[in-house]
């Protein structure tokens, strides 16, 4: 019986280190990526802070526009342009998510901001 219930305690273990290393790095594909899995697209790029509202990227107002000016396409351009954003609500939190579109290819992604007032 100890040994059966060590056995479950290991795979248990493992289970929920497995879902925090996922939910960190994002090893098992997104729906995002299903979505867009017939673009091509190098694996992982997609797997920035930001892309999602889990994963919103706290900033503030000011640095919205350098932040945007970083970010890179799929197509390897750096040359993303904010096309529309909104105010979203989730998870109790209010998030500006920011459309945007790559001048190169033309592809849409968007981000996801947690905005803090400036300090
Ligand atoms: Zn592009």
């Amino acid at each position: 019986m100890v040994t059966f219930l060590g056995t479950l305690a290991i795979v248990a273990v493992f289970v929920g280190v497995g879902l925090l290393i996922d939910r960190r790095w994002s090893v098992l594909p997104r729906k995002e990526e299903l979505i867009e899995a017939g673009r091509k697209k190098p694996l992982g790029s997609d797997h920035e802070v930001g892309l999602a509202p889990a994963t919103a990227l706290a900033c503030e107002p000011s640095r919205l526009p350098k932040v945007i000016a970083q970010q890179r396409c799929a197509c390897k351009a750096r040359a993303m342009e904010r096309v529309s954003e909104d105010d979203v609500r989730y998870a109790d939190r209010t998030l500006r998510a920011v459309k945007l579109r790559c001048a190169r290819c033309g592809a849409h992604r968007h981000l996801y901001f947690e905005l803090r007032p400036t300090s």
